[in-house]
């Protein structure tokens, strides 16, 4: 299917654009056959049938673009990745947690610059657009992906890490990271906006977990932690054994355990008052899913990073049930290793039915519903995107759906879900703007990109 039209389509020259396909789906409505979804600038002006289209007196004169064998969906929302981490795609395989750990931020400080995660980051958000991701929620401790997300097109969250194990060095980590907010707040964008993440409940002291709270709460910055992921997080946490205690204690940092659940520990802290978004949250029971839930905090579900580091399933179902607002995300290639939120889906939906031995748990529309309009309220950009309504930002994809691994095609749902791979992704576009089409970055220089990282790795790549 050629996409050549949409490169002419551009709606900053164009007053309405029509885009019209086999299925158009809202994902707050069912999906519509032989649909039609008008655009004017930046926003959604009509969503419905192809037939109703016709019927408008306004959009007569619209251009309109004919997408034949596709579907139109709300563009995907990733609400946790590191794009700044796009290098160690393959370079961290087969290590146990705290190894993994160490290698990835031995390597980081010791051989890459800024202008490497730069490079890295932007690669990354290549890698986004051409999965039909338009909305990412970043996790780093440089500003590589702020400004990849600005430079992209792309939409997102940009929370930037502190760390600082140390009780006595919190004031410090906190004036430092003041300061590197403080820089991208004056450069945030109507696309683009600042959070802060302390890391993780290992790497962040409680004195720092409560100021850095603090802070985000006066300046209304939006909170992300990396939550219950692992039993090494969970023995140092209940009694202050394992091998994060064993690093700590290396280090000469003291650490007296909570005796508590990571939750626990965060509502005794304070932490869930800003109701952050908690990232994996695999070891979490009954108790702490209400805690989670009477706090309103969020959660970014990672299934496929907790599967290949061995940390195990978390309780999707329950978190559900419990009214968590629960969004997908890949984490980093360094966990994952792609950041393609398609395939996260589809393994999100196997494991789960494979674990609970139910074969809708969860069922194809719930999984489209978490990968766009569930992931837009875990951001609290419900009002803007997640879903094609008129009023809303035209962030949408296209999806090619004549391939021969769609035929035949009974359930447009099940074939997005079970059968498409990003491969089938058309056309990106975030807030009216194209950014990837014709089986290219719109947006910037992706080979320029691809060069400046093989300076980096020059070993492979062998494509
Ligand atoms: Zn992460």
């Amino acid at each position: 299917m050629t996409c050549e039209v949409f490169l002419r389509s551009n709606p900053s020259t164009m007053a309405i654009t029509i885009y019209q396909a086999a299925w158009v789906l809202p994902i707050t409505a069912p999906p519509i056959p032989q649909g039609a979804l008008a655009i004017a600038d930046d926003k959604i002006i009509f969503v419905g049938a192809q037939a109703e289209a016709a019927t408008q007196p306004r959009l007569q004169h619209a251009e309109v673009i004919h997408l034949n064998g596709a579907a139109l969906l709300p563009g995907f929302i990733n609400t946790h990745t590191h794009l700044e981490l796009n290098f160690f795609r393959g370079f961290l395989e087969d290590l146990a947690f705290r190894e993994w750990i160490l290698k990835l931020t031995t390597t980081k400080y010791e051989r890459l610059t800024n202008d490497d995660l730069a490079a890295s980051a932007m690669l990354g958000a290549a890698e986004a657009l051409r999965a039909g991701v338009t909305c990412v929620a970043d996790t780093g401790d440089s500003r590589a992906a702020f400004d990849a997300l600005r430079q992209s097109g792309l939409r997102g969250v940009a929370y930037r890490e502190v760390f600082g194990p140390n009780a006595a060095d919190a004031s410090m980590s906190l004036e430092g990271l003041k300061v590197k907010v403080a820089e991208m707040r004056e450069e945030e964008t109507e696309l683009v906006r600042v959070g802060v993440s302390p890391h993780a409940p290992y790497t962040v002291s409680g004195e720092l977990f409560r100021r850095v709270v603090e802070y985000a709460a006066q300046e209304s910055l939006d909170v992300c932690i990396h939550t219950a992921e692992s039993a090494a997080e969970e023995n140092l946490l209940r009694d202050g054994s394992g091998e994060f205690a064993e690093r700590l204690a290396a280090r000469g940092i003291e650490w007296k355990a909570p005796q508590q659940s990571t939750i626990q520990y965060f509502a005794a802290l304070g932490v869930l008052d800003v109701a952050p978004l908690l990232v994996h949250c695999v070891r979490v029971d009954d108790e702490d899913l209400a805690l989670i839930g009477k706090h309103r905090a969020r959660i970014a579900h990672c299934p496929k990073s907790n599967a290949k580091l061995g940390h195990g399933i978390a309780p999707l179902a329950k978190m559900l049930a419990a009214n968590i607002r629960v969004g997908l995300g890949t984490d980093s290639v360094a966990s994952n290793n792609r950041l393609d939120l398609m395939s996260e889906a589809q393994f999100c939906a196997l494991l789960h039915r494979a674990a609970s031995q139910h074969f809708k748990a969860p069922g194809a529309e719930r999984l489209l519903q978490m990968m766009t309009l569930d992931g837009a309220r875990v951001l609290g950009l419900e009002d803007k995107i997640g879903a094609l309504e008129i009023g809303k930002q035209a962030d949408f994809i296209a999806l090619d759906l004549t391939k021969r691994h769609h035929q035949p095609l009974h359930d447009v749902m099940a074939a997005i879900l079970f059968a498409a791979t990003s491969d089938d992704v058309i056309l990106t576009m975030v807030a009216g703007r194209v950014l990837f089409a014709e089986g290219v970055i719109q947006a910037f220089d992706e080979p320029e990109w691809q060069t400046r990282c093989k300076r980096l790795f020059p070993q492979p790549p062998s494509f």
